[in-house]
This record gives structure tokens, C-alpha cells and sequence, in this order.
């Protein structure tokens, strides 16, 4: 009995990374002359036949027809944005099954392009020529242009998931959180890598920086939704940028002996591999052409097997013609998963060349 009540106490909130309402973010956030007509009078049809687009590695599984649960897109996106969700309301014992969590989407009217399960398998419920009604009301830097409409200017990843007790409170008593299983909250390692491809490729097809401002959560657009939360780990699909390197790079070089490197660990973490950049020049400071791909006198390194050592060290033989070599290090990439990347790269390695000249 008591469980039945709860049930009906708990139903209006389905979708709980969604805190408020989501029917009526979804109809409020409707544009104002289109509010109470139906999507086939606002679609033309021959305009949703022509284009569907879908990620590669998705499972095609739209939530109706294709002009359900969305409207015709009017700007390019320019945001990814990332959610959590489950169905732990209504199936506290079988809260990822994807039919449920699917069934919580068409019960509330509201949507999303796509949804990643625990397994890390895609699928696509609203194609990416469409806006989904994922966001509801929220602002981003003070722009009146994304108030309450950022559903039209961004596509929306729902990853299945929970939070810390914190986030769940809405939606879960203390006593029901702390039987979640430990392995149901937050994320697994099969979500991060199938979400790090999707939103590099979501990314590349739209010219969204792939970065921090440009892929955010929904509590970021709303300080009153609390998805993905403090248990995602952004820098699992992004590399974190704009942080100081976290090793440090030693040289040195005679013409004979080539570049002698010496890498020094000083981050907590244990390190996969360095992608490391040597710039190559002759005795008069000019760039010596190795035909590299960023920069034509640009060799790109995987320094392979780092791993826990502190200080690693490696020689990269001169190349020919080559009295002086400069480097950074690119990115690094550590074995649980996580990375870090040089800011603006492309712009150090073409500085460097324009200073020798
Ligand atoms: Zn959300």
C-alpha cells in the first residue's frame, strides 16, 4: 500500500532531471504565435522527408512521426547540451530499462535527439534537423536570444543516470536513495566513450567548438535543474583546456645526439601517453620543412607506455638539416580515461614558426 501511494505522490515528476514541469517548459517555451497549433500546420512536409539526420553510431528509435515532439529547426545549432535521466520514479527496481525511461519521455510530452543507456548504445529519439524540447526555461550569458529558447539552439543528450542524494531529493526520499545499487549512480565507462564520440562528431558536423563552452549541462542553462550533476565527469569527453600543463617538459640537444626529452610527471595521475609537438629549425632560425600536418615544420610524437613513472625520457633523433628544436606537449592522456589538452594549439605552433622568421 504504501508503495502504491508514493507512486501517485511521485508521478507528475517523471522526467527527474527535469525538476519542474516538463510539459509546460516544453508548451511555455513554444513560440508564442505557434503555442496552440499543431506541428503539421507550422512543417511543411516536404521539409522533414528531405533531410533526417542521424549520428552513425545511433539506433534510429524516434519517439512518433517525425514531426512529434519537435519543431522545425530555425537555426543552426551552436550547443550541445548534456542531461541525466532514469525512470527510478516509477521503476525504483529497473530504473534503466530503456522502455520505461523511453515510456517517461512520450508520458511528459517532451524530448530529446539522444539518449545514451548504461550499456553506451545510442539512440537517436528526435533527428538532428529537429529541435527537441529538452532545455525548458534557463538563460546563457545574459543573452536574451537563448532565454527560455534554447531548445532551438541546441541538440540535447540525455545519458542515463543518477546523482548524488542532493540532486535526487526531489524525486527520492534519503532511505530510497541509499538502496540504490552503488554501481546505478553516476556513469559507466561504456556511456563516457560511446558520449566522447557522439559529441566530437555532433560537434564536427554543426562547427561547434568542441569545449566547456559550448558543451554544457542543463544545469548550467537552469540553476534549478541538477543534471548531469556534480558525478559527471566532464573531462571524460573533454579535454580539459586552459589549465596549466600538468608535466614538464626538459631538452636538450646537440646535433649528434639528437633531442634528449625528459617528461616529469607532476599531476596525481598515472599517464597513458604524451602527444608531444618538436619544431624543427636550421642554423639560421628558419623552420625546416617535415612536411608535418599542423605545421610544416611540426613532428607530432605519441610518447607511448608513460604510466606511473615520474620522470620518463625519450630521444628524438635530428632530422635532416636541423640545428635547434623547440616543443610542447599537445595532450595528455591518462589510463582512467581522462585528458588534457594544450589551448590553442594550432595558434602556439604557427607563433613559433612567425617568430623564427
Ligand atoms: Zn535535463
Amino acid at each position: 500500500m504504501k508503495k502504491r501511494m508514493l507512486l501517485w505522490l511521485l508521478l507528475p515528476v517523471l522526467l527527474f532531471g527535469c525538476r519542474q514541469a516538463p510539459v509546460q517548459e516544453a508548451i511555455a517555451s513554444l513560440p508564442e504565435t505557434t503555442q496552440m497549433e499543431t506541428t503539421e500546420e507550422t512543417v511543411p512536409e516536404t521539409t522533414v522527408e528531405e533531410k533526417i539526420t542521424v549520428y552513425p553510431g545511433a539506433t534510429e528509435y524516434f519517439l512518433g512521426e517525425i514531426t512529434d515532439y519537435s519543431w522545425e529547426q530555425e537555426f543552426p545549432p551552436e550547443y550541445v547540451m548534456i542531461h541525466f535521466c532514469s525512470a527510478v520514479v516509477n521503476h525504483f527496481d529497473d530504473p534503466y530499462n530503456h522502455e520505461y525511461v523511453r515510456q517517461t519521455f512520450t508520458d511528459a510530452g517532451v524530448s530529446v535527439h539522444y539518449i545514451v543507456d548504461r550499456e553506451g548504445q545510442i539512440f537517436c529519439y528526435i533527428p538532428e534537423d529537429r529541435s527537441a524540447w529538452h532545455a525548458g526555461y534557463g538563460t546563457w550569458l545574459d543573452d536574451e536570444k537563448y532565454t527560455n529558447k534554447m531548445n532551438k539552439y541546441s541538440i540535447g543528450i540525455e545519458v542515463m543516470g543518477m546523482g548524488t542524494y542532493k540532486e535526487m531529493s526531489g524525486y527520492l526520499h534519503k532511505w530510497q536513495y541509499n538502496k540504490i545499487p552503488k554501481e546505478d549512480l553516476g556513469f559507466t565507462d561504456a556511456q563516457y566513450a560511446a558520449l566522447k564520440d557522439l559529441v566530437a562528431d555532433i560537434c564536427q558536423r554543426h562547427n561547434i567548438p568542441l569545449d566547456r563552452d559550448h558543451v554544457i549541462g542543463h544545469d548550467e542553462f537552469s540553476p534549478k535543474k541538477n543534471d548531469p550533476g556534480e558525478l559527471f565527469q566532464w573531462d571524460r569527453i573533454i579535454p580539459a583546456r586552459g589549465e596549466p600543463c600538468p608535466v614538464t617538459v626538459e631538452t636538450e640537444f646537440t646535433v649528434d645526439d639528437g633531442l634528449h626529452v625528459t617528461v616529469t610527471n607532476e599531476s596525481q595521475k598515472e599517464i597513458d601517453s604524451i602527444a608531444i609537438y618538436t619544431l624543427w629549425y636550421d642554423g639560421e632560425g628558419q623552420p625546416v620543412d617535415v612536411a608535418g600536418e599542423l605545421a610544416p615544420n611540426a613532428m607530432r610524437d605519441t610518447l607511448p607506455e608513460v604510466g606511473k613513472e615520474k620522470i620518463s625520457s625519450y630521444i628524438f633523433p635530428t632530422v635532416e638539416g636541423a640545428t635547434q628544436a623547440k616543443q610542447v606537449v599537445g595532450a595528455i592522456y591518462y589510463t582512467d580515461g581522462t585528458s588534457w589538452e594544450k589551448e590553442n594549439l594550432s595558434q602556439w605552433l604557427i607563433e613559433h614558426i612567425c617568430i623564427t622568421k
